[in-house]
């Protein structure tokens, strides 16, 4: 009888996600699904069964018995037909529905017509992925935003390359994903009223200034930026020049500004710098890399308007799909390459110090993209 139930529900939101969905699933999970071909064999059987009915009474021509035929059918069809008082969900027939945890399988929300990339630039922060993951899973799932987390992990040698991993996200996430996320991998929003939706009319600074644990000033726009697919490709996303800690994010913060879009940020949020988010960022355990070697310093305090998403030089020598918890992630292992006459300071292991800048060529003063920091003002002692 619990088998019946079972084989029953699931045939039931097959039948009303059409036939041929069901039967697409149940032949590419033929090897491994038994069911699937089980629940059209039952279908069949019990169409088959009273309609043997019918044509029986039909032939001892009672009349009693062909209503109660006719009823049986009428039901039947009712049953299948009428909508249930469940959410919709996407029609998974098969095993997968019974052999995976609830929350593994990927969630579609059709009331929400975009998609959003999470792109999670990434190497050697394997504990804060295994808390971030599951969390922005379930947080996005709660306000219904189809999505995909993307981890970029950045396996050669180089520095580390945060604008580049982005780049290479970018070009390799889904083109059904209308909109990414620039987003940290030890960031986690903790107020729902934080919102991740389309940015419609500009990038959308999600841990603004006024909300981010530690950068406050006022052109900052790192941690976790949402940004349409044809904006990123517009500015030709970000400058591949950036090997190592800092400055990626404020050349990225230029272009907008060169390109007059205009960066949105929420407002009126119950929470503020001390509670809208968790940075899990210990700074003894995860230094930054603030070394600066050749002409570093000189050339990425500058716009850069040679390189970027157009530009960018890498590999991908591998792709997982993996679960963590419950949440889907693809893992793209890439390999970045580094064009050592323009940016030699992308391995610095040599210990060539930093030329002086009074040993350069003066620069444009326009082009600085540094931010003038306070750092009373626009830096707390948050990780
Ligand atoms: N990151 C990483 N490994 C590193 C350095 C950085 O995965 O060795 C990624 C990670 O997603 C991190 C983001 O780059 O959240 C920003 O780096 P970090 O946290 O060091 O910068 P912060 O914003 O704290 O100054
Ligand atoms: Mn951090």
């Amino acid at each position: 009888m619990t088998t019946w139930r079972q084989d029953d529900l699931s045939v039931r939101k097959c039948v009303r996600h059409g036939l041929s969905k069901a039967h697409e699933r149940d032949s590419s999970l033929s090897s491994s699904s038994p069911r699937g071909p089980q629940h059209l064999r039952f279908q069949v059987l019990l169409v088959w069964e009273v309609w043997a009915a019918v044509a029986a009474m039909m032939r001892l021509r009672r009349p009693s018995s062909l209503l109660w035929a006719a009823a049986l059918t009428f039901m039947f069809f009712l049953y299948i037909a009428l909508p249930s008082s469940a959410p919709p969900e996407p029609c998974l027939c098969g095993q997968q529905q019974h052999s995976l945890p609830p929350n593994a399988l990927p969630k579609t929300h059709p009331l929400d017509k975009h998609k959003l990339a999470l792109l999670i630039p990434f190497r050697d922060r394997f504990e804060e992925l295994l808390e971030f993951a599951p969390f922005i899973h379930n947080f996005l799932n709660k306000q219904h935003k189809n999505h995909h987390i993307y981890v970029i992990n950045q396996v050669d040698n180089l520095r580390f390359n945060r604008a580049s991993l982005l780049n290479v996200g970018f070009l390799e996430s889904s083109v059904d994903c209308d909109y990414i996320a620039m987003h940290d991998v030890d960031l986690l929003p903790l107020n729902p009223e934080v919102r991740y939706q389309f940015p419609e009319e500009g990038p959308y600074h999600v841990s603004a200034p006024h909300l981010h644990p530690r950068y406050h000033y006022p052109t900052f726009i790192g941690g976790i930026l949402l940004v349409r697919r044809e904006h990123f490709r517009h500015v030709d996303g970000l400058s591949n020049k950036y090997w190592g800690w800092g400055l990626e994010d404020d050349e990225f913060y230029a272009r907008l500004k060169e390109a007059k879009l205009e960066i949105f940020r929420p407002g009126n949020l119950t929470s503020g710098i001390k509670d809208t988010f968790r940075h899990v960022h210990d700074q003894r355990r995860r230094r930054r890399d603030m070394i600066k070697c050749y002409n570093q310093q000189e050339v990425t305090r500058h716009r850069d308007r040679h390189t970027g998403l157009s530009t960018v030089k890498y590999s991908i020598q591998s792709r997982k799909e993996v679960t963590i918890d419950g949440a889907p992630i693809t893992i793209l292992n890439a390999v970045l390459e580094c064009d050592k006459v323009t940016t030699p300071w992308c391995d610095c292991t040599e210990s060539i110090g930093n030329t002086p800048r009074s040993q350069l060529a003066p620069s444009k003063s326009e082009d600085v993209i540094v931010p003038r920091l306070n750092r009373k003002k626009h830096l707390s002692h948050d990780g």
